[in-house]
């Protein structure tokens, strides 16, 4: 379609985590002709967790993979259109917003952008060489190749927590191995980390390489208080230093803080008019499904507000 004729929407939506279904909910629900662009799983960072138990609704928890298809299956019901690709650019012609894909170009009168945040990355030797070999950033894809290894676990949030939690199911030991002497992750976790007889913790302590042959055999540690080095052989290493936001393509186009979280109003309003931002991938204090769900539907909300005016 590149150069030719584009499809036109009321609204584009780009990422299918809980903001971007949730916007599509209610932006679908509301008759307004919305086109959702996913280049992964509709779900977003939900399908990469095992049990969620702190979304309302579910007393027992409820699956990363269970609520990813219920909000996946009630956005549809009301007709929102969903197609997996990968938006490289957005561009501003008046009010219209033009969404370039790796595949084609839409337009829209009006756009949320819901992308969420992807791992970042510790820079150390070996990562990259060893990524999918030993080194991994999703405990529920990987964990079970590691059935009765070393594992371990870097980061102290709350990504961290739950995931090397999660790892005892495989596991032999997991060690966490974190750069401070104290965690991040809400209490809840930690108490259950601190008990658990498989986990063991490496305070004030950095990976500075990854060593190995075609798959990851060990790990260089180095004590950030005392500056010891040490090799330890290890089979499995999974990575949860913190967020960045997938917001790269938005460069130049709507205003972000220095880590490039989308700066927006209370309702969801970017620096751009017509253009929304919901989810993690904007700057705020928490980023929780919850507050997706809730960013997604104000977004969506607002979205309307401003295609009911501008006509
Ligand atoms: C391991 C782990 C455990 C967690 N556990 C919990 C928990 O127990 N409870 C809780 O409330 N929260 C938890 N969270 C956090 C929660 O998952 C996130 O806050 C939530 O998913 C954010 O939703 P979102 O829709 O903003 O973004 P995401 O879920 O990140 O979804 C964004 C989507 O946008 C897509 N996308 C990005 N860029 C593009 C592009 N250019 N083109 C097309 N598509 C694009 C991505 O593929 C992705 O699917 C956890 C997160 C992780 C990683």
């Amino acid at each position: 379609m590149e150069g030719g004729e584009k499809r036109v929407y009321d609204v584009i939506i780009i990422g299918g985590g809980p903001a971007g279904l949730t916007a599509g909910l209610y932006t679908s629900r509301s008759r307004l002709k919305t086109l959702l662009i996913e280049n992964g799983l509709l779900g977003g960072q939900m399908t990469t967790t095992e049990v969620i138990e702190n979304y309302p609704g579910f007393p027992e928890g409820v699956t990363g993979d269970e609520l990813s298809r219920l909000m996946e299956e009630q956005a549809k019901r009301f007709g929102l259109e969903v197609i997996p690709e990968y938006v490289v650019e957005v561009k501003v012609e008046g009010a219209k917003k033009i969404v370039k894909t790796e595949e084609g170009s839409y337009l829209s009168q009006a756009l949320i952008v819901c992308t969420g945040t992807e791992y970042r990355k510790l820079g150390v030797p070996g990562e990259k060489e060893f990524a999918g070999k030993g080194v991994s950033y999703c405990a529920t894809c990987d964990g079970a190749f590691f059935q009765d290894n070393q594992i371990v676990v870097v980061g102290g949030g709350d990504s961290a927590l739950t995931e090397a939690l999660y790892l005892t199911k495989f596991g032999k030991a997991v060690t966490i191995i974190h750069r401070r002497d104290a965690l991040r992750g809400t209490k809840i976790y930690q108490e259950r980390v601190f008990t658990h007889p498989k986990i063991n913790l490496l305070w004030n302590s950095v990976i500075q390489e990854i060593k190995g042959d075609s798959i990851v055999k060990s790990i260089v540690i180095r004590n950030v208080k005392t500056g010891e080095v040490t090799e330890h052989p290890i089979d499995g290493v999974f990575l949860f230093v913190g967020l960045s936001p997938k917001t790269q393509f938005l460069r130049g186009l709507v205003d972000m803080d220095e880590e490039g979280y989308i700066i927006t109003d209370g309702n969801g309003q970017t620096s751009v008019k017509g253009i929304f931002a919901a989810g993690d991938c904007r700057r705020k204090l928490v980023r929780q499904i919850a507050t997706a769900v809730g960013d997604g539907a104000t977004a969506a909300c607002s979205t309307e507000k401003y295609l009911e005016l501008k006509e």
